[in-house]
Order: structure tokens, then C-alpha cells, then sequence
């Protein structure tokens, strides 16, 4: 802890690029307020502070005068003090952490009032039904996140009193009811933790921002930020914010509002408001809300005003903004403001438009865009041709084609995923209770709320499948089931749900590829109609990233049919082809044989037998990627996987042997398969080893590739085959591979007159080649880091043992943020490869650098392979898109 060190920062001093230290909700305020748009004034806790309360468990000492200084300002401005009896200063205390983290944190509204202050505040206001209901709001809100009472004991006893008066909504209580709650409402709080709901305000003021600081740590914050990958040791900014009333009668009201829409990008009036209303009442869904646009003819100079604002909002930015607003008699008030969530085909929308209007350029545009959204545009959709029955419909709040078993509580949703099962999970609104239930759902459906309730926002956030707000459904969760104009569906019966058009269905939907899939299989033409808005934004994104990127982008392919679609997507060669896939069904017998082989002779005729097979692979691989690289790596997995299962195979012969009848051919298998069966095949005979010692087979597979590639230039093809060792740990393994192949590679050119030009090459896979890869680089052309293997040996661990063991157990303990197996560990990994390519170019300057792991397809990784210089990244064909757009973003 520094002794200068500044923990307060008041709306007027901090701005939108100090989310660090205010948080995005301080930061985006103080931009606000700079902008001179009207914002309560107010000042932010730095999240500093609460670094400092969550290693030490105390707050830093110089903050409780630091804040009794800018609360001294805020009441000079203001003309009150907090909660002085007679007209009392009221404030919110709200959290903000540098990642919104919706419902994450919870805001406490109304700190100040007190048995005393309530009085003024009514006297102040005219109001008393104003004023109580405040005061029950303030000890609801405190009693439940600052003092962790269960919130259900004053809801219902909020229920209570409007079924006692026969009302259904809360403006039909008045200022007698809400007496007679705040009375029910203390005695909760005493009830539930021993002592007194707090009448001294700084007092409510500090624990409250102490809890702020305390929620960080949740397990639902800290659930969420592993979902989100955000780093765990960010903490928190807390917000002072002086009140605001949008609930002080029907001049009043409280929205939120986006500067365009969040699923289409389209610019236009989206939002809701709500009349004589406070806070979360919009998002919470207690009254139906009116869409924005009549906010016009409720109160047009407001309206014309947040229009306005919106544009400022929107120019200043640069981007679509979301925002929160409150009205009180008639002054609107800006609350919030953030660059929005949107959905994937929204972003890609809004980028295209943004340039469009000169707002950004195509860099800029670039980074509007993800490859996880491009990822997320190319799931499939429901077929809309197919014979369903549509049950009822409500808002398309995060796009997708989810189908599942309906369940109707989280509890539930989490059981049945874990036991194999898809869920659609239906309520008739979540609250952040349901996060576990929405991560284990395939969708998510309420009966309650808009595009800003909190299903709508964590779907989206999410990238999973929500349709909210379908007013039609009657959710029971009591009796698990909801009745949809008259259907009944219990738990456990199949519905669909489609987040891009907001429809439910009865039964199972069948699913029909995305355009934008068919875009990039060449079946769909950008501009041609208005599907293709999506697909002509997605076009012009991946123009601009093509153009900038300097990472090329190749397929894992390892026969022509996918090496097509690869093409079709954009690969610009294959950069694995794993012949062990070849040797796969009826080849399998003839790679047993070749094991078993006893006499070099048996071993030939196995060879031979393989060899035609072989070269016809190639033969079409090569003509598929015809003026593209293809690099083929020899032989990898270890033998035993051509053999049969050594548990099964015993029990046979030992059955056989005691009906005496055990034949020749098992037995030597059996034998076989002992001998060849090793603890940890991973680190065992495989690759370059393997090669080494069955004689002839890296040789027959060299000559198929250079027969294939004579028979395709003869058809004056232009094959580019590049040969690839597996597993090398030495370059001595490598020059006995490469001394070798040579030769066979001289032959066929002796023998058919055409100068082959193949290309050698070896993957680096294992820590002593990386560290080695200086030497290793005489006798390569080329590396390909095989980073999934690399993964495993640095990390020591085995990927198909670890990652259902003890992962998750990682992860929860933030040992890592994600798999190393997903995005690449730089420091570790990462590291290795980075001195690789080093010592490699350090050697051969022209060597070609390339990946072939899956971390060829991450995106983050992705960026990390084009900063340390590699040539290539190589990913499953479907991940290609991804990559380019990826590669594009890095460079831009
Ligand atoms: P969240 O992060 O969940 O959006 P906020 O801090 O924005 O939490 O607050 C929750 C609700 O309370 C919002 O609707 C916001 O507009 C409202 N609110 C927060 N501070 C004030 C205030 N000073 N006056 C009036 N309403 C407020
Ligand atoms: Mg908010
Ligand atoms: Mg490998």
C-alpha cells in the first residue's frame, strides 16, 4: 500500500479508459459526466482499495478519510448531508468491476434513510407512499446483500400484503402499507442476524461498500469469471452515486435503452420503460414494461432529449451503446452507460455499418468481431420447412437451435447434464441462482422479461440459445410443467427453441446448416437477398482480414473429401495429413500382418500389399490440393493400436485353449500383443522410433508419396508434398529417416524422369527437440509444432487421463483459466516454441515454421503463433474461418 495512493476518484476526475482502476460503470459515469450529459453526481472506489481488502481483509487506512472527504463534496454540491433528518441525501452504492458481470454484484439503492430521515424525505417530497416504499426498498436490498438474509422472506411477505389488500402489483400499495412492511421487514432482519437493521447512514455506506468488495469473491462471481476468463484478481470498483427517484409517481419511471439493436445492428428506438418505477424493477419483470417508443408520448421532452443523448452516446463511442436512464418529475437522468452486448450476426452488422458511416475503419472494424462469434454464426439452425408444431413465441434474445428435455428448475438442469442428457431450461425468469442450471442448458427459455432481463444478458454473454419474455407460457415450477395456450408440457418432454426468431416448439425441430456455412461453401452469394446481410458483413470482414493477415492458414485433412471443404473455406494447403487414419478398417489386418511379420520376406509382401494403397491416397489428396502444400506425416500412433485388444484376445485364447483348440495365428498374436504392450503408449513406441525399427515401412510410405507426386505431374498436376517425421527428440533420428528417404525419393526420380522436389520436415513435439532445435534445424526444411503433444510432455501429464481427472479441479482453483490443451500456456509451452523458432531460423533462415495442434484453431492461441513469427497455423477444416479471421485481427 502506497502512502500517495488515490482510492477515491469523483465522477468529474476519472474517464472511459480508466476501467482498470473505476471499473467499467465508474469509468463510463465520469465520461458521462465530462460529456455534460446529466448524471447524479457521485464518486468511485477505486478497485485498488479493494485489492488491498482482499489480500489484507481490512480496507486501506487512508480510505474511510478520503471518502468522508469526497462525501463532504457531494454534500456541499448536493445542499444535504446524508440522511439529515429533514431533507436527507440519499446515494446508491453499486458495484463495477473492469468486465460488466450482470447481477453478479448488487447494488444497494437508498442508503441514508432511516426510522427519522423517511419522514424528511416524505415531508421533502409530498409523498409519503414515496418515501416508505424507498425506505422498505433500501432495508429489502441491504438485508439481503449486505446482511445475507434470504431475499424470499421479504418477498413474500411483500406477496402477503397484496394478497391481504387484493392488489397484484406494488403501485397499488400506499404509504399505510408500506409502513406496516418496513415494520415486517426489520423484524426479518432482526430476526434473521441478531441486531438492528443500522440507522446511522455512513454507517449503511460502509458496510455496503464493504460487501461490494466482499462479492467479488462469490462463488457465482467467481463461476462466472471462469466461464468468462476474467483474470480473478481484478476486484472490484464501488460506485456513490447520490439518488435518483423514478419511482415518485407517473411522471416518473425508470428504462434502459440500446443505441441500435442488439440482435439485428439495426439503428432504431430499442428499449423499455417503466412508469413509477425504481432500479431493477425493469429488468426484474414485477410490471410489463412499454417498449421505448411510447416513452414518446408519455413525456417527448425526455424522450426527445435520451434521442439525443443516444446520438451523442453513439458518435462519442463509436460502437452500440446500452444504457440505463431514471426520469424523476420529468428530468431525465443518465445511470449508466456501457458498449453494449450484441449477438454474433449483430457484431459482424455493426462493424460493416460502422464503417460504412466512417465512424471506424477496417482495422477497427476487425476487432469489433471475434472468431468465437464466427464460430458461433456457423452452428446450425432449425429447418423452417419442417413439419413442427409451434407452441408460442416470445422475444429472440441470444441466437441458436437448441432442443432438449423441458426442465423447469437449475437444480434439475444440472442433474440431467450430468447424466448425458440436453436441456432446455424453462423458468418463468432466472435470477443469478440459475447460472449453473443456464451453463448446463442447451437453451434457455422464460416466460418473463426483455432483451435486458438477466436470461437475455447471461445467454448472450454466453453465446447460448434464449428466447425470453414468451408472455403465452404459464411456468409451475412447483408442479414441473408450463401450459402454452392450452398445451401442457411436463418436465422431461422435448421442446425447441430457436434464439434467432424467438419461436418454441413442441417435439424435436431438425436442424438445417447456417448461410453463413453455406456462404463459405461456395453454395450461397453474398448480396444476393436479405439473408444476406449477415453473410455480405461476414463477406467483408473476411476480406479485410484476408488482406491484412500474415499468417497463411491450412487444414488438418487427411483425405480428399475434406481436403475439398478446407479449400472451400480458405485453406491454403493441408498442414497435417496423419496417415495412421489410412490404416484404418480392412487395412488394419494387412499393418497386423507387417507387425507379426517373422522373415523379412513376410514383411515385404505386407508392404507391398500397403504400398498401391497408399499412393491412391495421395494420389487424390494431391490432385484436391493441387498448387498447395500438403504435408504428410509418416506413421505416428504406437503399434499396439493395430492390434487387437489385449484383454479380449486373452480371454479368447484362454476360452480356446480349454476346449483345446486354441489355432496357430492367435497364439503368435497373443504373444505379440504382449510384447508389444507398453504402461504409457504415449511415451512408448511410436513415431520416428517406430520407423526406426520395422524396417522398410517410413520407406514404403515415402515412396508413395513421391510415386503419387511423379503420377500427378505426369497429369501435369502440381502436387507440393511436403514429408513430415513424427516424434523426433534428436536430429540423429532425423538424418537416418532423411538419409534414407533420399534415396527412395532419388529412385523414383531416376526411374520416371521428373524432378520431384519434396520437401522434409519434422514436427516438434517433444521438449528435448524444441530445447534441440537449433541442431534439428540441419536436417529439417521445415517444423510444424505438434502442440498437443507438446502440451502433454512439458506438462507431463496425458491428456485422455487428466482433463476428466483433476481439471476441473484446476480450474476451480484458478490453476489455470482455461485448459493448456484449449489455448496454449505461453509462459510454458509457449516459451519453448518462441526459442524453436529461434534457433531454427538461427540455423536455416528459410525454414518454414508452421503449428498443426488444435491450438491452430483457438484464437487466442492463434495470436500468440502470429506474434512469435510462425509462418502457418493448421486447424480442422470447420476452425478454418476462424483462424483467418483470427490471423486477420492479430495483424490488423
Ligand atoms: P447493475 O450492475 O446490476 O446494472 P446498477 O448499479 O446499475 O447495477 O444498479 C441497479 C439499478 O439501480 C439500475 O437500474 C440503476 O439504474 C439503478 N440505480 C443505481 N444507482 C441509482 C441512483 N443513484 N439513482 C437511481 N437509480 C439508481
Ligand atoms: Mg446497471
Ligand atoms: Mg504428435
Amino acid at each position: 500500500e502506497n502512502k500517495d495512493q488515490k482510492f477515491v476518484y469523483d465522477f468529474t476526475e476519472g474517464n472511459k479508459d480508466l476501467k482498470d482502476l473505476l471499473g467499467g460503470k465508474g469509468a463510463n459515469l465520469a465520461e458521462m459526466t465530462n460529456l455534460g450529459l446529466p448524471v447524479p453526481p457521485g464518486f468511485t472506489i477505486t478497485t485498488e482499495a479493494c485489492k488491498v481488502y482482499l489480500d489484507s481483509g481490512e480496507e486501506p487506512a487512508a480510505l474511510r478519510d478520503e471518502v468522508s472527504a469526497h462525501l463532504d463534496a457531494l454534500e456541499q454540491g448536493m445542499g444535504k448531508k446524508l440522511g439529515q433528518a429533514d431533507n436527507p441525501l440519499l446515494v446508491s452504492v453499486r458495484s463495477g468491476a473492469k468486465f460488466s458481470m450482470p447481477g453478479m454484484m448488487d447494488t444497494v439503492l437508498n442508503i441514508g434513510l432511516s426510522d427519522v430521515s423517511v419522514e424528511g424525505l416524505a415531508k421533502q417530497a409530498g409523498d409519503e407512499r414515496f418515501a416508505w416504499d424507498s425506505y422498505r426498498r433500501l432495508i429489502q436490498m441491504f438485508g439481503k446483500t449486505v446482511l445475507g438474509v434470504d431475499g424470499e422472506l421479504f418477498e413474500d411477505a411483500l406477496e402477503a400484503a397484496k394478497d391481504a389488500k387484493k392488489v397484484s402489483v406494488d403501485t397499488d400499495l400506499d404509504a399505510a402499507d408500506w409502513k406496516k412492511l418496513v415494520k415486517q421487514f426489520k423484524k426479518i432482519v432482526k430476526g434473521e442476524t441478531g441486531r438492528d437493521f443500522p440507522q446511522d447512514p455512513r454507517e449503511q455506506m460502509d458496510l455496503a461498500v464493504r460487501a461490494v468488495f466482499d462479492s467479488w469473491n462469490t462463488d457465482r462471481a467467481k463461476l462466472y469469471r471462469r466461464q468468462e476468463r476474467i483474470p480473478g484478481d481484478l476486484g472490484t470498483a464501488v460506485n456513490v452515486c447520490s439518488m435518483v427517484f423514478g419511482n415518485l409517481g407517473p411522471d416518473s419511471g425508470t428504462g434502459v435503452a440500446f443505441t441500435r439493436d442488439p440482435a439485428s445492428g439495426h439503428q432504431g428506438v430499442y428499449g423499455d420503460y417503466l412508469q413509477n418505477a425504481q432500479g431493477e424493477d425493469v429488468v426484474a419483470g414485477i410490471r410489463n414494461t412499454v417498449p421505448l417508443a411510447e416513452l414518446e408520448s408519455i413525456d417527448k421532452k425526455s424522450y426527445d432529449q435520451l434521442m439525443q443523448i443516444m446520438e451523442t452516446l453513439e458518435t462519442h463511442y463509436k460502437d452500440l451503446c446500452d444504457i440505463e436512464f431514471t426520469i424523476e418529475r420529468g428530468q431525465l437522468w443518465m445511470l449508466q452507460t456501457r458498449v453494449g452486448k450484441r449477438t454474433a450476426g449483430a457484431a459482424f452488422r455493426i462493424a460493416t455499418q460502422l464503417v460504412d458511416q466512417g465512424l471506424i475503419d477496417e482495422a477497427e472494424a476487425l476487432q469489433r468481431v471475434t472468431g468465437a462469434q464466427l464460430a458461433q454464426l456457423m452452428f446450425p439452425r432449425f429447418d423452417e420447412s419442417a413439419k413442427v408444431e409451434k407452441i408460442g413465441r416470445g422475444i429472440a434474445a441470444s441466437p441458436g437451435a437448441a432442443v432438449g428435455k423441458a426442465v423447469f428448475d437449475s437444480y434439475t438442469a444440472v442433474k440431467w447434464s450430468r447424466s448425458g442428457e440436453k436441456v432446455i431450461l424453462i423458468r418463468r425468469e432466472t435470477n443469478p441462482d440459475d447460472l449453473d442450471g443456464m451453463i448446463a442448458a442447451e437453451g434457455i427459455l422464460t416466460s418473463r422479461g426483455g432483451k435486458t432481463s438477466h436470461a437475455a444478458v447471461v445467454a448472450r454473454g454466453m453465446g447460448k440459445t434464449c428466447v425470453c419474455g414468451a408472455e403465452e407460457l404459464e411456468v409451475d415450477t412447483k408442479r414441473r410443467r408450463m401450459t402454452v395456450n392450452g398445451t401442457v408440457v411436463e418436465e422431461g418432454d422435448v421442446v425447441s427453441i430457436d434464439g434467432s426468431t424467438g419461436k418454441v416448439y413442441l417435439g424435436e425441430v431438425p436442424v438445417v446448416p447456417s448461410p453463413v456455412v453455406e456462404y463459405f461453401e461456395g453454395r450461397m452469394h453474398a448480396g444476393a437477398d436479405d439473408a444476406d446481410e449477415l453473410v455480405a458483413a461476414v463477406h467483408r470482414i473476411m476480406a479485410y482480414a484476408d488482406r491484412v493477415r500474415r499468417l497463411r492458414v491450412r487444414a488438418n485433412a487427411d483425405n480428399a473429401e475434406d481436403a475439398l471443404r478446407a479449400r472451400r473455406f480458405g485453406a491454403q494447403g493441408i498442414g497435417l495429413c496423419r496417415t495412421e487414419h489410412m490404416f484404418l478398417g480392412e487395412r488394419r489386418e494387412m499393418v497386423e500382418k507387417l507387425i507379426l511379420a517373422d522373415t523379412d520376406d513376410e514383411r515385404e509382401t505386407a508392404l507391398e500389399a500397403l504400398l498401391p494403397l497408399q499412393k491412391k491416397d495421395f494420389v487424390e489428396l494431391f490432385e484436391a490440393m493441387d498448387g498447395l502444400p500438403v504435408t504428410v506425416r509418416l506413421l505416428d500412433p504406437p503399434l499396439h493400436e493395430f492390434l487387437p485388444d489385449i484383454t479380449e484376445l486373452s480371454v479368447r485364447v484362454a476360452l480356446a485353449e480349454a476346449r483345446k483348440d486354441a489355432n496357430e495365428n492367435d497364439l503368435r498374436l497373443l504373444q505379440a500383443v504382449h510384447r508389444l504392450h507398453e504402461q504409457n503408449p504415449m511415451l512408448g513406441l511410436r513415431g520416428v522410433r517406430l520407423g526406426l525399427v520395422i524396417p522398410g515401412l517410413f520407406t514404403m510410405q515415402v515412396r508413395a508419396i513421391a510415386e503419387a507426386a511423379a503420377e500427378r505431374k505426369n497429369a501435369k498436376g502440381d502436387p507440393r508434398a511436403e514429408i513430415m517425421i513424427p516424434l523426433v527428440g534428436t536430429v540423429q533420428e532425423l538424418e537416418i529417416v532423411r538419409e534414407e528417404a533420399e534415396q527412395v525419393i532419388a529412385e523414383v526420380e531416376a526411374r520416371t524422369g521428373i524432378e520431384l522436389k519434396l520437401a522434409l520436415g519434422t514436427m516438434i513435439e517433444l521438449p528435448r527437440a524444441a530445447l534441440t532445435a537449433g541442431q534439428i534445424a540441419e536436417a529439417a526444411e521445415f517444423f510444424s509444432f505438434g502442440t498437443n503433444d507438446l502440451t502433454q510432455t512439458v506438462w507431463g501429464f496425458s491428456r485422455d487421463d487428466v482433463e476428466a481427472s483433476f481439471f476441473t479441479a484446476y480450474l476451480e482453483k484458478g490453476i489455470f483459466g482455461v485448459s493448456p490443451f484449449e489455448t496454449i500456456d505461453k509462459d510454458g509451452v509457449g516459451s519453448l516454441v518462441r526459442n524453436a523458432v529461434a534457433a531454427g531460423r538461427a540455423t536455416r533462415p528459410d525454414l518454414k515454421l508452421g503449428v498443426c495442434g488444435e491450438h491452430g484453431g483457438d484464437p487466442e492461441s492463434v495470436h500468440f503463433f502470429h506474434e512469435v513469427g510462425l509462418d502457418y497455423v493448421s486447424c480442422s477444416p470447420f476452425r478454418i474461418p476462424v483462424a483467418r479471421l483470427e490471423a486477420g485481427r492479430a495483424a490488423a
